[in-house]
């Protein structure tokens, strides 16, 4: 069947974007396969949109007629500040642009999308969000690493490492849980929390994946375990953006994909 036909089967009308509304959405992590169709329509309709660097230049690329606005890092300069961000998306709104706020994997896991959203609401401006998939599911499932799987895990826990050499989370009480436990922006901090995670019971020889570049030309995938991980993904130059996979499910992905 072709793919028009299939929409049309769908019957499925794609929200509108109002002037001066923000759509706060999520690309994904980062295979525009992974799009989802509201996300494509608000792509179609967006005037203005606010993208960050996680987002495929070729998704980007879809919103032909809007005007761009890059909030991500580049060239290892800091990124935007939050509230230059915040600020940007009031103006567009009250110049009654239909403004599309995309972020990569969804915008409301680790991405500061709550923030911006509450910003906006704080100032009267309608925000409505088009939920993506974050890249911890994404990477873990076309990598033959089962989220969740009977037997292994009852729970999954999603974490930042980005403050985890200064840090509020008790890496320690994460390790005891015996869960496996999903890192984002963790490559700067892996040796504390690798070393967090032993200290806290997690034995050395738990496999750990780091799946970079998740879905994307770029994806590289390192298999290792807790104890040499960090020896590891130093060795190959593993860098972000990246997932660190810390738990028995890495090790279903052997079997799966053959043994790599
Ligand atoms: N909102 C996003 C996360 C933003 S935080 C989401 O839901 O996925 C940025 C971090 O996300 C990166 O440092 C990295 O850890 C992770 N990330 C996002 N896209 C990724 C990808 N394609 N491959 C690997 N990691 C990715």
């Amino acid at each position: 069947m072709m793919l028009e036909k299939a929409l049309a089967r769908l019957n499925h009308q794609p929200p509108q974007l109002e002037p001066g509304h923000v759509w706060l959405a999520g690309a994904g992590p980062g295979d525009p396969g992974c799009l989802t169709l509201d996300v494509l329509a608000a792509l179609a309709q967006a005037d203005a949109v606010v993208h960050d660097a996680l987002v495929s230049p070729a998704v980007v690329a879809v919103a032909e007629g809007a005007e761009l606005f890059y909030a991500g890092k580049r060239g290892g300069r800091p990124s935007m500040k939050q509230e230059d961000i915040n600020a940007l998306l009031l103006r567009l709104a009250r110049e009654k642009r239909r403004v599309l706020r995309l972020k990569g994997g969804d915008p409301y896991v680790f991405g500061r999308g709550g923030e911006e959203a509450l910003a906006l609401a704080r100032e009267g401006i309608p925000v409505r969000v088009l939920p993506g998939l974050t890249s911890a599911f994404g990477a873990m499932a076309v990598n033959g690493i089962p989220a969740t799987m009977r037997g292994i895990n009852k729970a999954i826990i999603l974490a930042t490492g980005h403050t985890a050499d200064d840090d509020d989370l008790d890496w320690a009480a994460l390790a005891r849980t015996g869960q496996p436990i999903v890192v984002y922006m963790g490559m700067k901090t892996l040796p504390v929390i690798a070393a967090a995670l032993l200290e806290g019971g997690r034995a050395a020889d738990t496999p750990v994946a780091i799946i970079e570049a998740a879905t994307t030309p770029q994806e590289r995938v390192l298999i290792a375990t807790l104890g040499n991980i960090v020896v590891q993904a130093a060795a190959q130059e593993i860098s972000s953006p990246a997932l660190i996979v810390v738990g028995d499910i890495v090790s279903v992905r052997a079997e799966l994909m053959g043994g790599s």
